[in-house]
């Protein structure tokens, strides 16, 4: 049993597997499947899950059905079901696909931008703002993503004061938070650490989000820093899955098995069973032949044992 660390209250997790994970999957998973591991995941703990994304089929074929998939979603009290949203039109149909919680996303580089969403920085803003005023109108919740925010596959180093801006600026749309994206995964923890803290002191805790990458393997000496930094909302995909099919070389999502298991030994109870979810990267791994990253998941197959407080009692 872990310890209860005095400040869990705050601690929110956002499974992003049903999107940023299978949306870089060779196999298009039906309806069926991806309602199935939206309810899996929930059953494990999940309280926040991105069930996909409302993008034209021509960019993104594995989110051809996500608004099938939000419509027959049981949707279980407490859970927030998040959809991403590249435009109005976007919008239009997350709404009438019954979702409330929406995001959207730029990147701080306007090369990624342009590539990514096939707009400037600004006409992003201007759209975020009309969508904005929707979405409030309606009582429904809006996030945004900050992609890029600590590296750039077109324009190298990202000067953290332009992500600074563009949240500041985001947040003043009616944004509830800003997840900055280390979306190819070059972020280290020192350029997380400083990031982290600038946006923290300025922002406040209940606004910033992490989003990590696992290119370089730092994804969790990240997640750590960043937590210890006093990062509170992260990111995650099952079994590591993911990578943005914009991006040159990004790799998997930091996973959610990781981050739990980091989570647990520093105390934190995040509320997931892990078990579960090692449970649910298997049934991925053997059902649909999606390559499973996530190291804890390695782990508790190597000792062929999902139980993980039985190994722990174990260990010396
Ligand atoms: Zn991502």
């Amino acid at each position: 049993m872990n310890q209860q660390r005095e400040d869990d209250v705050s601690l929110r997790l956002t499974e992003v597997g049903p999107r940023d994970g299978l949306q870089n999957e060779r196999h298009l998973l039906g309806v069926g499947d991806k309602v199935d591991l939206i309810d899996r995941l929930v059953a494990a703990g999940a309280r926040e899950v991105e069930i996909g994304s409302f993008v034209h089929p021509r960019w993104v074929p594995q989110m051809t059905n996500t608004d099938e998939v939000a419509a027959r979603i049981r949707r279980k009290e407490g859970v927030l079901y998040w959809g991403l949203i590249p435009n109005m039109r976007g919008l239009e149909r997350a709404m009438d696909a019954g979702l409330s919680h929406v995001a959207v996303v730029m990147s701080a580089s306007e090369s990624h931008n342009l590539k990514n969403i096939n707009r400037t920085r600004e006409q992003s803003l201007k759209e975020i703002r009309e969508i904005s005023k929707i979405i409030r109108s309606k009582g429904m919740v809006l996030r945004s993503y900050i992609s890029t925010a600590f590296g750039c596959p077109y324009e190298g180093e990202i000067d953290f004061s332009v992500v600074m801006e563009l949240a500041e600026r985001l947040l003043d749309l009616g944004v509830e938070g800003v997840s900055l994206g280390d979306t190819i995964g070059v972020g280290n923890p020192l350029l997380i650490r400083e990031g982290c803290l600038r946006a923290l002191d300025h922002f406040g805790v209940e606004k910033v989000i992490l989003h990590l990458h696992d290119t370089q393997g730092l994804a969790l000496a990240n997640a750590l820093v960043a937590v210890e930094c006093g990062i509170r909302r992260l990111d995650s995909s099952i079994g590591g899955m993911g990578g943005c099919p914009y991006a040159p070389g990004a790799s998997g999502n930091v996973g959610s098995e990781d981050v739990i298991n980091l989570l647990h030994a520093l105390g934190f109870d995040a509320g997931y069973d892990l078990d579960r979810l090692v449970q649910i990267s298997h049934w991925l791994e053997e059902s649909f032949d999606i390559a499973i990253s996530s190291k804890y998941y390695r782990y508790a197959y190597a000792n062929a044992c999902f139980n993980a407080s039985a190994i722990h009692s174990k260990a010396p």
